[in-house]
């Protein structure tokens, strides 16, 4: 795999460390253009108590909301941006990166409950659009780590639930199956 790659996809990990940390599900993203970082993020869906709020959303929003990023809002602001996010895009945030025309994204594990890049639906590029461009999205950029990071969330209790579930004889599994390539 790429280093240069693997090099973004460790910082959206140190965000998604950064969740895990505030008790959120762990993912994280960072936002590249031109070589350079120009947002990062994490889930905020229990802080602020909206589902809505994923990691990409809340980069998105701050790109955004920076002129010197975004001096006018354009058919596709983020053309010339790759996204390397932990968890494959879930089909809300899938969606609204082809909407806004994201140039291209790498992502950890694959998320079989609401991925968006294949895995349930292929808003990427599967399915057809009559205006919005594909784009190619790429798994398997530190997978293990990312389901990890996943499994050690939910083995805890999860306290910013509405109703908080005691979980308890779990073990930690570090058993992890092998997947067929996606891309
Ligand atoms: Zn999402």
């Amino acid at each position: 795999m790429d280093p240069v790659h693997l090099n973004w996809m460790n910082e959206a990990m140190t965000m998604a460390e950064e969740a895990l940390t505030a008790g959120e599900v762990p993912v994280g993203c960072v936002f590249v253009r031109e070589g350079k970082i120009i947002a990062k993020a994490r889930n905020r869906t229990n802080e602020l108590r909206n589902a809505t709020r994923h990691a990409e959303l809340e980069a998105i929003d701050s790109i955004f909301a920076d002129k010197t990023l975004t001096p006018e809002m354009t058919a596709y602001p983020l053309e010339d941006t790759t996204l390397y996010v932990t968890v494959e895009p879930c089909i809300m945030c899938a969606s609204a990166l082809r909407q806004l025309g994201i140039k291209e994204v790498f992502y950890g594990c694959a998320n079989d409950r609401f991925g968006g890049c294949g895995s349930v639906l292929g808003v990427n590029e599967q399915l057809n659009h009559p205006t919005h461009p594909h784009y190619r999205a790429t798994g398997g950029y530190y997978r293990d780590e990312a389901i990890m990071i996943l499994r050690r969330f939910y083995i805890t209790e999860n306290t910013n639930a509405p109703v908080p579930k005691t979980k308890t004889n779990r073990v930690l599994k570090t058993e992890i199956r092998a997947e067929s390539p996606r891309s």
